[in-house]
């Protein structure tokens, strides 16, 4: 098994830094530090070849620029976008096929999947380029914090280890990133040791985790009474709470570098040196919709490198505080105060592990419109599904199956069809609703 996975890293690091990843390394390594006037001009330069390309190749929006009676020329910067509707998760459920470029499908594109914080699953579709432009944005990132491809601790919510395996190794070696991967699932009180016992002996200078992740690992090491400074931490895919990102750097005595995105590559936010966030702007073009409730933004992204795929005004349902305030860094993209909506709560498992990241459960489960998790013991949850009416025996099984992949083999999962789950505060849409308390 262990050749077989060394090779699939090398591999795998091989088609990430394809031959398109170092053109877009160094054009963003400059254009992080353009004046916001030749940031617009390039934003401008790429959408209008975007529109063509989506007018020439893509039969949705071909279809759709006719409907409008609108010709590509019609579009010349982002402020024209506004001609175009806005789009979501269910346009490209419902239009999949049309939304892609036939010519440019092969064996190289990859299909992800998210299900967001609704918990609707969805497929898309990214090309090879834009696989390689995405890797190249998070290598600036991680080079901006000095981070040179140093030995890394990882803890990214995967499954590195089968989630019923008791006993250690709860990590792997990935050669290809000089990466210990190691298992979100199996981080609990009784295994804390043991992962603190590897990571010392490993003595990686990156930490590159979930925040929730960090946190507790962090937790784990104050409990035991060892210090360990870490060069730099990153996290992504939730929320990072000040508290937290307080908590994190004291303990390791460190700087961590947040990141924001989803599986749609529509929109990134990334955090400098002097740990302020700004949307990366060289990354896609990022319109900003006033909401209806408070002062907070919707990002809505169209996509610049995904041409198997394209997006155009995207709503992501995240939604920002914004700032103008000029950062120390010098950068000229624009500034975000807050980023809001990824907040998850978590899950309990019966091993007294806490999962918080919920999204990967709904993927590839057929007829799901929304899913809900709620926990009022630890290791049992029932899943409430607002589904479409074709909702079979078969999807629901595949949904128990994979509730128990990503928490644990014992969890008792009870799911429950409902004609409606209600909204939270502020009419967010919950994804996990926890009424056992922090303490437990
Ligand atoms: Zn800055």
């Amino acid at each position: 098994m262990k050749p077989l996975f060394e090779f699939q890293c090398w591999m795998k690091r091989l088609y990430r830094q394809g031959p398109h990843f170092q053109k877009h390394l160094k054009l963003l390594e400059r254009s992080q530090n353009y004046p916001i006037d030749a940031i617009r001009f390039y934003q401008n330069e790429q959408l209008r070849k975007m529109i063509r390309h989506c007018h020439q190749n893509i039969p949705y929006y071909r279809d759709l620029f006719t409907e409008l009676q609108l010709q590509p020329e019609d579009i010349q910067t982002v402020e024209d976008l506004r001609k175009l509707p806005l789009m979501d998760k269910k346009t490209v459920r419902a239009n999949f096929d049309k939304l892609i470029d036939k010519k440019r499908k092969n064996l190289l594109c990859k299909v992800g999947m998210t299900s967001g914080t609704t918990g609707s699953p969805a497929r898309f579709l990214r090309d090879y380029n834009s696989i390689n432009f995405e890797h190249a944005a998070a290598w600036r990132q991680w080079h901006n914090a000095g981070d040179t491809g140093k030995k890394r601790v990882s803890m990214r919510g995967g499954i590195i280890v089968p989630v019923a395996q008791q006993e250690p190794p709860f990590w792997r070696y990935n050669p290809a990133n000089q990466e210990l991967q190691m298992s979100s699932f199996h981080l609990s009180p009784a295994n804390s040791r043991a992962y603190i016992d590897e990571i010392l002996a490993f003595a990686p200078e990156v930490l590159y985790c979930l925040p929730s992740n960090g946190e507790l690992l962090a937790k784990f090491f104050r409990h035991h009474g060892i210090r360990y400074q870490f060069k730099v931490v990153f996290t992504s895919s939730e929320s990072l709470e000040p508290h937290v990102r307080d908590y994190i750097e004291e303990v390791f005595q460190t700087q961590v570098y947040d990141w924001y995105g989803q599986a749609e590559r529509v929109a990134a936010i990334g955090q400098c040196r002097q740990n302020q966030y700004h949307i990366e702007e060289d990354y896609s073009i990022v319109e900003l919709v006033p909401s209806e409730r408070d002062e907070s933004y919707e990002l809505v992204g169209t996509h610049l490198h995904n041409y198997v795929m394209p997006l155009l005004r995207y709503r992501t349902y995240d939604h920002v505080f914004m700032t103008d305030a000029p950062c120390d860094c010098g950068s000229s993209f624009r500034r975000v105060d807050r980023i809001l909506g990824r907040n998850g709560d978590f899950l309990i498992t019966p091993e007294g592990c806490r999962i918080s990241i919920t999204a990967h459960i709904p993927c590839g489960v057929e007829n799901l419109i929304e899913t809900q998790f709620c926990q009022e013991k630890p290791g049992e949850v029932t899943l409430k599904v607002l589904t479409n009416g074709q909702f079979t025996d078969k999807d629901k099984e595949q949904l128990i199956k994979n509730t128990l992949t990503y928490t644990s083999p014992r969890m008792k999962v009870v799911v429950k069809e409902v004609t409606s789950i209600p909204r939270g505060p502020n009419g967010k849409f919950l994804s996990v609703i926890n009424t056992i308390g922090m303490e437990n």
